[in-house]
């Protein structure tokens, strides 16, 4: 029998591209010895994106979607498409174009080897400095205090059987860093390199604010290293202001006669105070998180579906 893939797309603002993206992966795909299905998920948007899918969703039943209420942010958007690909393999990528569509074929040659993901990492980031400065800086970090081990440059063009999706969609969590969770799927991975080109059109919606936020998640989600942080720095400000105490005293008794100023005082306290609320500050970053968890919310909302044999509007 045939086998089925599955293309997981997150939309959000793509009308320029819809298009293009469609008629570069057909011709790619029709050459595969596969069946296939889109699952686009459209997080939110307000253009013509979902007009756009629909359209072509009426003469063609492999076009899928799934409508979110609301933007949700692109782990769910994707989390949402695995959820709803019935496919035996699974392609996650973005539809800018800036993964290339011909190189699914190579995806698709690892994965029949045997591999449950075959992950693409960029062979030359075509990329601003600031923002590969970023992305060293960021995985670096993250690989460093998490144990992860992600590889390094990796770009979202990546493929894995349903069994892996279906580990990988047991992680519940509503802290959702993607990228750690296929880590800790941790099944048998291999990568290939992929060209990166630029994208077809329209602009990228990771600004810096929203990659901050990204590496807030992951640092938060998958380290202790803040709440570590927190333990060693206080612990070697309770053994400096000991040892200055100390100091002080000896000092005065045996050495100066110094007059004690006020204004040191205060700086002191002021700055204790900011300790406190710093450290308190972290600890209720993990307790707000532990709530979000503990509601145990669904994933995702949707609005509609199209093409899914589910509830259509
Ligand atoms: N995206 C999404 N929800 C969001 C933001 C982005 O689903 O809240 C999708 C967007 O449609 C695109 C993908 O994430 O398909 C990657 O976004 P973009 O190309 O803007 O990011 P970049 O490639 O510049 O990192
Ligand atoms: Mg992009």
């Amino acid at each position: 029998m045939r086998k089925k893939l599955s293309l997981a797309v997150p939309v959000y603002y793509e009308q320029e591209v819809i298009l293009q993206f469609l008629k570069e992966t057909k011709e790619v795909l029709d050459t595969l010895p596969v069946d296939y299905e889109y699952v686009f998920v459209d997080d939110g948007s307000k253009d013509k994106t979902v007009e756009i899918i629909k359209e072509q969703a009426k003469t063609n039943d492999k076009i899928k979607m799934v409508v979110l209420s609301y933007n949700h942010g692109k782990a769910f958007a994707a989390t949402a498409a695995f959820t709803h690909a019935s496919g035996d393999y699974i392609l996650y990528m973005d539809p800018d174009l800036q993964d290339p569509p011909h190189e699914i074929p190579v995806f698709f040659e690892k994965i029949q080897q045997g591999y449950d993901l075959v992950w693409g990492i960029r062979r030359e980031k075509k990329d601003k400095f600031i923002n590969r400065l970023y992305s060293r800086v960021f995985w670096g970090t993250l690989n460093k205090y998490t144990g992860l081990e992600i590889p390094k440059g990796i770009a979202v063009m990546r493929m894995f059987t349903r069994e892996f999706a279906d580990n990988l969609l047991s992680y519940k969590e509503t802290n959702r860093f993607v990228e750690g969770l296929f880590m800790k799927v941790g099944m048998n991975y291999t990568t290939i390199e992929i060209d990166q080109r630029e994208r077809f059109a329209g602009v990228s919606k990771f600004n810096f604010k929203r990659k901050m936020q990204l590496a807030f998640d992951a640092i938060f989600d998958f380290s202790e290293l803040p709440l570590k942080f927190a333990v060693r720095l206080g612990f070697f400000l309770i053994l400096g202001g000991l040892v200055g105490l100390v100091a002080l005293v000896i000092a005065r008794l045996f050495f100066i006669d110094y007059q004690a100023g006020w204004p040191s005082l205060v700086a002191l306290i002021v700055m204790g105070f900011g300790l406190q609320l710093f450290f308190l500050g972290i600890v209720s970053i993990y307790i707000g998180r532990m709530y979000r968890e503990t509601k145990n919310r669904p994933l995702f909302s949707v609005k509609e579906y199209v093409n899914l044999g589910k509830k259509e509007s």
